[in-house]
């Protein structure tokens, strides 16, 4: 299925859209990637819905995304004796240890290392950011702080520490066996919450042994901290701008998606804008002006994929809001300034074959008019520096492998598909071209420019380019 767009989509999964149909309707109105919340899902649940993917995938007979998202050492604060207290402007309070039922004076925080990481004049966000207390005193088992932004608290209420490297790695015991759990179920990538150092990931890439890529969501004030090194080390970003609104000033969140977007860019990895595109599409069948100009400017800034969230989890419009976001990508993407925007945030490629390869194709591509770029991947290596160039002309990537043609979907532009494998340079070119009729990219005698790594077959090589013609089935 051609996308009339470059610019991927990502529906989250949940209660408005859990069951077979429903997933084959958010894919037929535009939806790449599948998102399964692992804070929401149990073990059945996910392995349900990874079911109902793969069934809708083999019925199209085009290759789906699954993104599973861990939860992330999210801290939240215990229960209150009569589930809520008010908390006012200048109180003490206190965080401690003891699991008793917390009142107006003080809560359970059940992490103890946390207790002894916070320092004085830290603070201490609660119930996404409504509520801020700064921490005065820390003792053993307790940390006191005086309250500067008070309301209503109630049971297990979230906390941020914004101004806390919290001594945790990246995952927690649920996210360890989540992990396991969605590994074995075969989901192409997993999302890391809440990852502060470039270490985080080095820990799980041990435990995923390849079998899922990696996806970093910047959502902390650390991890933009060390963002060159995180990049670095991840295969995908997320501009989670959820809980990075919480974590740093909301004006700044912006500025830091523009940073991420271009970094992310800039380093070849596939970069997704997260949360509250939409959001008035929970419980509207429009969206608001604003909302559409904030899904626009996400695709003017080329990144790689757009984000829904509640929108398709949990509201009452969910296919209307992934066709939405479909239609605000198709006009921006026609959009005369478009191309010039896309442009000027194009960096020059890095000195590797597979880079000058696939810039030397988007020159050749554009001088000649092509049909397409054709690419021939194992590893999927060589599709992502291509689709890095951002070309005007489609790309089309074949892969033997059905994961790494997966894993691709959620990369800017490129159009996938799984193929047999390729021994020959003569049976290359030729699959080349009937593939492009096949997918309606291209009709006999255009031309295609086909980049391939020889020998077929060696991950980590890019070494070949051809301009060659789509021929008829006869000459083939
Ligand atoms: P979440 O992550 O939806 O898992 O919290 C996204 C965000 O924080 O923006
Ligand atoms: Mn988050």
């Amino acid at each position: 299925m051609i996308r009339a767009r470059r610019v991927r989509i990502v529906a989250t999964l949940g209660p408005a859209s859990s069951t077979r149909e429903r997933i084959k309707e958010l894919h037929a109105a535009g939806a790449d990637v599948f998102r399964i919340n692992m804070s929401h899902a149990d073990h059945p649940l996910m392995r349900e819905l990874v079911g109902f993917i793969r069934d809708v995938e083999r019925e199209i007979g085009s290759p789906i995304t699954i993104l599973a998202d861990l939860q992330g050492p999210k801290l939240r604060v215990g229960k209150f004796e009569n589930d809520k207290v008010e908390l006012v402007n200048g109180a003490r309070f206190v965080f401690d240890s003891d699991t008793t039922p917390g009142t107006v004076d003080r809560v359970h925080l059940p992490h103890p290392e946390i207790l002894r990481a916070l320092k004085p004049g830290h603070r201490l966000l609660l119930d996404d950011g409504k509520i801020s207390l700064k921490i005065t005193e820390v003792h053993e088992d307790r940390a006191e702080a005086t309250v500067i932004q008070g309301g209503p608290l109630s049971n297990r209420k979230g906390v941020s520490c914004p101004d806390t490297l919290l001594p945790v790695g990246a995952l927690t015991p649920k996210d360890r066996s989540d992990l396991d759990a969605v590994l074995d179920a075969d989901v192409d990538w997993v999302a890391l919450s809440f990852i502060q150092r470039p270490e985080d990931l080095a820990e799980v890439r041990k435990v995923a042994r390849g079998r899922a890529a990696l996806l970093s969501k910047i959502e902390k004030p650390q991890a933009i901290e060390r963002l060159d090194e995180i990049i670095e080390m991840s295969d995908a970003l997320m501009v989670a701008r959820g809980d990075l609104g919480v974590e740093m000033p909301l004006e700044s969140v912006p500025g830091l998606q523009k940073r991420i977007t271009r970094a992310a860019r800039r380093a070849g990895k596939p970069v997704v804008v997260a949360t509250q595109m939409l959001e008035s599409m929970i419980s509207s069948p429009v969206p608001t002006r604003a909302e559409v100009s904030d899904v626009a400017t996400a695709v003017f800034e080329g990144a790689d994929a757009v984000m829904l969230s509640a929108e398709s989890a949990a509201g009452d419009f969910p296919v209307e809001a992934v066709a939405t976001m479909d239609r605000v990508a198709q006009q921006v993407e026609k959009d005369a300034n478009y191309e010039g925007i896309l442009l000027a945030q194009r960096t020059e490629p890095e000195s590797t074959g597979a880079d000058a390869l696939a810039a030397a194709a988007r020159q050749i591509a554009e001088t000649l008019n092509v049909a397409a770029t054709v690419c021939y991947t194992t590893s999927g290596g060589t599709a992502l520096r291509v689709s890095r160039e951002r070309p005007q002309k489609p790309i089309l990537v074949l892969s033997p492998r059905a994961k790494t043609a997966r894993r691709l979907g959620i990369a800017w532009g490129l159009h996938n598909v799984v193929v047999d494998e390729t021994t020959n340079l003569e049976q290359l070119i030729a699959l080349a071209g009937a593939t492009m009729v096949n997918e309606g990219l291209g009709k006999t005698g255009e031309r295609i420019v086909v980049i391939a790594g020889l020998p077929l077959h060696t991950p980590g090589v890019t070494n070949f380019l051809q301009l060659a013609f789509v021929r008829s089935q006869d000459e083939r």
